[in-house]
Order: C-alpha cells, then sequence, then structure tokens
C-alpha cells in the first residue's frame, strides 16, 4: 500500500513537472516570484558591462559539451601582404630608432625623431579604416605591432598601443557622428592628433562608474555664439599619453537639473571629445610609473564649456557612454596588455635561454643544472600558452566578436604568466638581472610588470569579478534569458520565458551531472575529441570536454546554492573563473599547434604547458570543493566530478627537461617559440650578443669535445673562460696546429660576445646624474629629443 501511495506521489510529481500546461499554471509562478525576489539587485552601468560584448568559445566551454570541430575550423591568424610587409621594414625600423635604457635613464621619453616616425608612418592609426586614411589593419596585425615593439621597448609600445586602443579613435569608428568621424579620423590617421581617454578619477578607480566629474546642460558662449552646451568640470589620474594629447576623451556624468534636453535630469556617464588647447583644460604634468617613460599624468578642469556636438556620437549618446566603453573595452582588451606581454616575455625567453646555454659555472653551462631547467621549462611552457592564446583572442576580434570574457581571461592570465615568465629570467640571471644599465636587458621589464597587472581592469578585480562573473551570466546557456525573463514588462511572457529557460536549465544541469559520472567512471575516455584530433593530442581535448562537464556542474551548483551571494564569494567565483581559464588557454594552445603544422619538435612545450593547466584547473575545482559553504553539497559533487581523486599530473622532470633542451636549441622550434620579436643587428645590445654567442655554440662545443684528449694529456692548458685568458689560449693551439683559421675565429668570436653578454654596467659614484643632466641640458632646445608636453 505505502509503495502504492509512493508511487503516485511520484508520479503526480513527474507530471507536473512534465507536462508543460500543469507546471506553468501550479510550479512556474511560484519559482519566478521566488526568483525575481533573491536575484540581486543590479544597477544600470553593472547590467551594461555584464551584457557589453559577445560571448565566443567561452559560451562553448560553459556549455559542458565544446564543440571541437567547429572549433578547429576556425582559421588561422594570418598577416596580409601589405600587413607583412609593414613587419617587416616600418615596424623594424622603428624598433631599431630606440633604445630602452636611453628612453628610460637619459631621457624619460621617447627619442622625438622616433615618436615623430611612429606618427608619420601610421603606427597610431592602424586601426582606422583607409577612407579615412588610416592603416586599416587586423586586431592580429595590431597585436604583432605591439608584440614586437614590446619586445624592444615598453615605452614604445604603449604609445603605439593606446591610440590604437580603447580612446576616441575606438569610440569615434564605433559611435561618432559623421562630421566628427571626417574631421578627427583622418587627423588621429595622420599622427596630427595625439590622443587619451580620461575615465580614473581619484576616488573612482576599479568602480570607474562611479566617476564624480559631471557635466552640468546649460547654455554658454562658444566660437562668439550662444548654443546649448555642458559645463564640465574633472578631475582625472593615470592618463596615458596625456601629458602630449592634442585630443583629450572624456568620460563624465551628464546631469540636466533645468531639463533642457528630454533625457531625464541625470541621464549619466558620457564621452566627449575636447581639444587639449581648449581654454580651462589642464594638461601636461607626469606621472613617474614605475620608471615607464610613456607619458602618463593628470588632467583637470573646472566649468569648462563645450558644445554639444563635442559628445561622442552627438546629443543623443549622452547617457550612453558606460555602455560604449565596456563594448570597446571587450574588444580592444584582447589585444593590448596580451601583446605588451607576450612580446616582454619573448624578450625574456631568448635573452634567459642563450644565457643559460653559454653561461657557464662550476665548468657546465648553467641551463644544464636541473634548477634552472626546472625554471626554463616554465618560461618556455608559459610563453607558448601565452602566445596562443594571444593569438587566438586577437582572431576572434577579427572575427568580429567582442568578446568580453575571453578578453578578460587573456588580459589576465597572459599578464600573470607574463609576470611569472620574468620573474623566472630574474632568478636565471643572477646579479645579471639586478645590477642595472644597458647590459641588463631584463631590469626595466621586471620593473613595469606591475602596470600591465593594474590597467585595464586590475588582475584582482578581473579574475574575481570579471572572468566567471560576467561569463557565468553571458556565456551561460541559460542565466541571462532567466535574469532577463524577470525585467519582462508583459507578465505573461516573462512567465512563458522564464519556464522555458528555468526548465531548460534544470536539464541541462541533470545532463551535466549524468555525464560527469560517466566520464569519471570512464577515466574521461569518453569525453569527446574532435575527429582528426592527433593521437598524442586527443586526450588534452578529451580532458578539457570532461572539464568543462564538471566545470558547468560546479557553476549550476555554485548558482542554485548560493545565489545573489555567489557575487559575494570571490573565492569560490575567482576559483570557477580559474578553471573556465585553464580550459581556455588549453583550447588555444592546442589550436595553435593544429595551426602551425602540429610541429613534432614543439610538442615539449604543448604537453608541458597543457598538463600545467589542466593540474591547475583541476585544482581550481578541487578547491571550489574544499572551500564550498554547503558541505553536504560539495560532499555529493565531488562524489560526481572527482570520485577516485584528482585525474591530472603535473608535467614531469623529464617533460620538463625535454622544454629546457629545446630552449637551448638553435632552430625552427626555438624560432617559432620567439617568432615575431625583435633581434638588433647592434653588437651594444645584450640580446644580440647573446644571440651570437648562442649561434656558435654548436660549434664551440664540438672543438672543445675534440680537444679534450689534448687538454687532459697536458699538450693544451684547460680552456679558459675569460676574454683575455681565451685569446692567449687560442694563438697557443693555434701554434699547436690543432685548429683551423675557421675554428680560432668562431672561438674567438664566441669569447667576444660571451664576454659582451656577462658583461653588467658600472657607473662613476653619482651614478652618471651629471653627466645625464649635462647632456639633456646640450640636447634640449630647440631640436628636444625628447617629447615636449603639448
Ligand atoms: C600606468 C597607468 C596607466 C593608466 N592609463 C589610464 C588611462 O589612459 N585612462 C584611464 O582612464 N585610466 C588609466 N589608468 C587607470 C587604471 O585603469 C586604474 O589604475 C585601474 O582601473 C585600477 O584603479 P586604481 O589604481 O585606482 O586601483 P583601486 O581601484 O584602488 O584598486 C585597488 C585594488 O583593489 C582591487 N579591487 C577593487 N575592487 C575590487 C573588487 N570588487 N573585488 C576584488 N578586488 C577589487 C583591485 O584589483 C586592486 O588590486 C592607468 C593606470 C596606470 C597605473
Amino acid at each position: 500500500m505505502i509503495l502504492w501511495i509512493i508511487a503516485a506521489v511520484l508520479a503526480a510529481i513527474i507530471l507536473v513537472f512534465t507536462y508543460g500546461p500543469l507546471r506553468r499554471s501550479l510550479v512556474t509562478p511560484h519559482l519566478y516570484a521566488l526568483f525575481k525576489r533573491i536575484l540581486p539587485a543590479m544597477s544600470d552601468t553593472e547590467r551594461d558591462a555584464l551584457e557589453a560584448g559577445t560571448t565566443w568559445w567561452d559560451a562553448d566551454l560553459f556549455s559542458g559539451r565544446p564543440d571541437w570541430n567547429k572549433f578547429l575550423q576556425i582559421r588561422r591568424p594570418a598577416l596580409s601582404v601589405e600587413e607583412q610587409s609593414f613587419m617587416d621594414n616600418e615596424v623594424r625600423q622603428l624598433c631599431e630608432m630606440v633604445d630602452d635604457w636611453e628612453a628610460t635613464q637619459v631621457w624619460q621619453g621617447l627619442p622625438a625623431a622616433a615618436w615623430q616616425f611612429a606618427r608619420d608612418k601610421g603606427f597610431l592609426g592602424m586601426i582606422i579604416p583607409k577612407m579615412y586614411g588610416g592603416k586599416a589593419f587586423s586586431a592580429y596585425m595590431h597585436s604583432q605591432v605591439v608584440m614586437q615593439l614590446s619586445t624592444r621597448c615598453s615605452a614604445l609600445a604603449v604609445q603605439v598601443m593606446v591610440p590604437n586602443s580603447l580612446g576616441p579613435a575606438e569610440l569615434l569608428l564605433h559611435y561618432g557622428t559623421d562630421q566628427q568621424k571626417d574631421y578627427y579620423l583622418p587627423r588621429l590617421a595622420k599622427g596630427e592628433e595625439i590622443p587619451c581617454f580620461a575615465l580614473t578619477s581619484p576616488y573612482a578607480g576599479s568602480d570607474a562608474a562611479a566617476i564624480p566629474d559631471t557635466g552640468v546642460v546649460c547654455m554658454g558662449r562658444h566660437e562668439g555664439r550662444e548654443v546649448l552646451g555642458l559645463r564640465v568640470s574633472w578631475n582625472k589620474r593615470y592618463i596615458t599619453l596625456g601629458p602630449i594629447a592634442t585630443l583629450l576623451g572624456l568620460a563624465f556624468r551628464v546631469v540636466d537639473p533645468d531639463g533642457l534636453l528630454p533625457v531625464g535630469s541625470t541621464p549619466g556617464i558620457t564621452c566627449a571629445l575636447i581639444p587639449a588647447n581648449h581654454p580651462g583644460v589642464v594638461i601636461g604634468r607626469r606621472h613617474w610609473p614605475l620608471n615607464a617613460v610613456f607619458q602618463n599624468g593628470p588632467t583637470s578642469g573646472k566649468d569648462v564649456f563645450i558644445p554639444m556636438d563635442w559628445i561622442i556620437g552627438g546629443p543623443q549618446k549622452i547617457g550612453k557612454g558606460w555602455r560604449m566603453l565596456m563594448e570597446c573595452l571587450a574588444a580592444g582588451r584582447s589585444i593590448s596588455l596580451p601583446s605588451a606581454s607576450v612580446g616582454t616575455a619573448k624578450l625574456a625567453v631568448r635573452g634567459t635561454s642563450a644565457y643559460c646555454a653559454i653561461r657557464r659555472q662550476f665548468n657546465t653551462a648553467i641551463g644544464k643544472f636541473e634548477g634552472v631547467q626546472e625554471a626554463l621549462a616554465r618560461m618556455g611552457g608559459n610563453l607558448y600558452m601565452m602566445d596562443a592564446a594571444r593569438r587566438l583572442s586577437a582572431l576572434a576580434v577579427d572575427l568580429g566578436e567582442k568578446p568580453a570574457v575571453i578578453s578578460a581571461i587573456a588580459k589576465y592570465h597572459v599578464t600573470e604568466r607574463g609576470r611569472a615568465v620574468v620573474n623566472d629570467g630574474m632568478d636565471i640571471l643572477g646579479g645579471k638581472g639586478i645590477c642595472m644599465g644597458p647590459s641588463n636587458f631584463l631590469a626595466r621589464a621586471y620593473q613595469q610588470i606591475p602596470i600591465a597587472i593594474t590597467v585595464e581592469g586590475a588582475n584582482i578585480l578581473t579574475r574575481c569579478l570579471i572572468i566567471f562573473g560576467q561569463g557565468a551570466i553571458r556565456a551561460h546557456p541559460y542565466v541571462l534569458k532567466e535574469m532577463r525573463s524577470t525585467t519582462e514588462s508583459d507578465q505573461r511572457k516573462g512567465l512563458l520565458d522564464f519556464d522555458a529557460a528555468f526548465f531548460g536549465h534544470m536539464r541541462f544541469t541533470c545532463a551535466n551531472a549524468l555525464r560527469a559520472v560517466w566520464y569519471s567512471l570512464t577515466g574521461g575516455l569518453t569525453a569527446s575529441a574532435p575527429d582528426k584530433a592527433p593521437g598524442e593530442m586527443a586526450r588534452y581535448y578529451r580532458a578539457v570536454s570532461r572539464l568543462s562537464t564538471c566545470f558547468a556542474l560546479m557553476t549550476d551548483m555554485s548558482m542554485f546554492i548560493l545565489g545573489g551571494d555567489l557575487k559575494r564569494r570571490e573565492r569560490i567565483s575567482s576559483r570557477l573563473g580559474d578553471a573556465l581559464s585553464m580550459m581556455y588557454l588549453i583550447s588555444a594552445t592546442l589550436k595553435r599547434y593544429e595551426d602551425e603544422g602540429r610541429q613534432e619538435a614543439d610538442a615539449p612545450y604543448v604537453h608541458w604547458s597543457i598538463q600545467d593547466a589542466l593540474q591547475k584547473a583541476q585544482l581550481a575545482l578541487d578547491g571550489v570543493l574544499q572551500n564550498f559553504p554547503n558541505r553536504f553539497a560539495a560532499a555529493f559533487t565531488r562524489l560526481l566530478v572527482f570520485p577516485f581523486g584528482l585525474p591530472y599530473e603535473a608535467p614531469s622532470d623529464k617533460l620538463g627537461a625535454q622544454v629546457a633542451q629545446a630552449m637551448q636549441t638553435h632552430g625552427d622550434a626555438r624560432e617559432r617559440l620567439l617568432a615575431g620579436s625583435f633581434l638588433a643587428d647592434d653588437l651594444r645590445d645584450p640580446v644580440a650578443c647573446g644571440e651570437l654567442a648562442f649561434g656558435l655554440l654548436a660549434m664551440v662545443e664540438g672543438i672543445e669535445h675534440r680537444l679534450k684528449p689534448a687538454v687532459k694529456s697536458g699538450k693544451l692548458q684547460p680552456i679558459p673562460q675569460s676574454l683575455p685568458e681565451m685569446e692567449r689560449w687560442i694563438t697557443d693551439a693555434a701554434a699547436q696546429g690543432v685548429m683551423t683559421p675557421e675554428e680560432r675565429r668562431a672561438m674567438s668570436d664566441f669569447a667576444r660576445y660571451t664576454d659582451l653578454s656577462v658583461h653588467v654596467d658600472d657607473f662613476p659614484p653619482d651614478l652618471n646624474a651629471a653627466a645625464d643632466a649635462d647632456q639633456r641640458r646640450r640636447m634640449s632646445a630647440p631640436a628636444s629629443p625628447v617629447i615636449t608636453p603639448a
């Protein structure tokens, strides 16, 4: 009897939940009301930020079933003939015009000739269409340029990057009136205008939507006429290019107390373009960001009257500024900082790997020591993956996406890995990395790494709020639909939409739970991989598919149990974001490997970086389960996703040694790792010297090996390391007829380049302060080599 009752109750429940009309009249209205009540309140700016941009591969990773065949059909990034020529000529020439040490130490800015060259050759108009005189380069090309400039001089990269990033040109292109575009875009493309964009205020940094700067709608005089406009007051700081800008992009809040416009009294954040020489604009002083010498400074203005048509997009765009900024940021964030960080990492890896091969201690190249190899492998593995993420994220923009979540992943993880690469490089270089001077190729990068971490969304905030927070709403197949249904003005439609979304969500969660169990039981071997996955890589596709299912399930568990509280549980959401990010980085790495034709010699980088990322992804999910406030839910979910413990192992020592070895081996694989980085043809450049010595190493080692018996027998002196002793030794060896002239030259050149490479600078007791000041005085007006404020 009891069984019959239970069966009847169950049947009734199943009927209510599966028969739509019954469910919608008995269950959905209550759930709908509950959902509306518990949904956290969201401001307009939060909504704009969440809804900005598009979703792409991130949506697949959120789905629990990424479609690998579709993913691998995405075209590979490539440059056009015109773009390649620009890289080979203009970009190279510009790099040759700049010396990072001089810029940062002597001039405190870019050499005027280099900056003028950049302006004249169109570097500031890379994103501007040809019809306005711009270069109309692809996002990938833009990324290649910034990356290469970053391997030479950070100030150069930043000053070129910013006009092509979130700022006047980008905003005009998307939202400007025809008149604004026709006037400003040609001037920006030719470098006649230097733009900057001022959003950040002293009391509104990360929370930029809280800017207090205002523009009051009022009548005022402009060019001798009484016109409708805005009285704007602002106080901004950290504005890149601000001190030399001729065109100030400005974000402020519009208020209309007298009701002069039909937009309400507080329409909100608005963007305008103000000529820097407009009366009342205060500009020109500089900040000093960690000895980086790109121009950066504060700007302010008090009751500065501007006409309405200086608003980007005209009066109808009043109050739309935040949405405009968020949309442009979604695309720009994919390019600037990831590219700059990869450039810095390539510089670090090129210099450090060569140094490891040629620098000897205990009679052994330091790159042969296991401890050094461990750090070197991290550098190589991280760089391969960073570059893969940079390429894929830029490609997304070229495919028309404004990838809000992916750009945040790229920004956070590529800059963080850039920091790790530089830190490892510094550890390996020892004193050579510490003592400043023109012979030190890494110290400035080390010093300036925190800048990339901080700008365009400080990293802690990006990890905690954006990657998962935005992803969970935008990229999740159902959450945004559920949320939108609660704001639907038509109650009936809202209920129907909610019913479809909510119960679709339920089915989705159950399917992921079942799939997670199946994958756990089969060790992930049944998870999906692309039809044409190469054997040794297939397991990584499967691993990401499995992780994607676990991640989707844990996302839903977190949202169902924590609800709106998840927004404040940053340690939970940031770990979920880490897992999502690792899946994206692994996808990018697999695609790069495919795009480059499955180069066997690159396989160690691919294996190392993916195994490292898989390990990090599972640790992130494990961290969620360990710290999840509802212990029962955590234990139950663990049973579904990791019933037999964590499945992935960290890269082995053997694999790490293979990566380190590949980095210290001349050839195509190393060149692919460092592709697109600048290498000077100049013996004053420590990286160039290292490369030259490294290029001779194989021959030198061959000679040393051949002469070993002669040294052992005492016929020849032991081969020395220092340059003067080496010269003597070579003469002695030559006299004994044991080396050909070519070998003599190789030994001698090797010793000379190595000597330059291990050289560390020293200075007079005042560290050249007096001489530098004198040089600056002599080189100042009228033909100043440094950029002077406009
Ligand atoms: C060199 C440089 C160049 C810049 N260029 C420009 C420019 O051209 N134009 C412009 O408008 N701005 C620019 N900025 C400003 C930059 O975007 C801000 O510095 C950045 O947004 C962070 O703001 P903040 O420095 O005031 O830090 P804060 O906002 O004070 O943040 C401090 C810390 O708190 C963390 N944090 C804040 N909120 C949260 C949260 N909810 N959860 C977790 N952690 C959180 C942050 O991650 C950070 O670690 C520049 C800054 C620098 C340093």
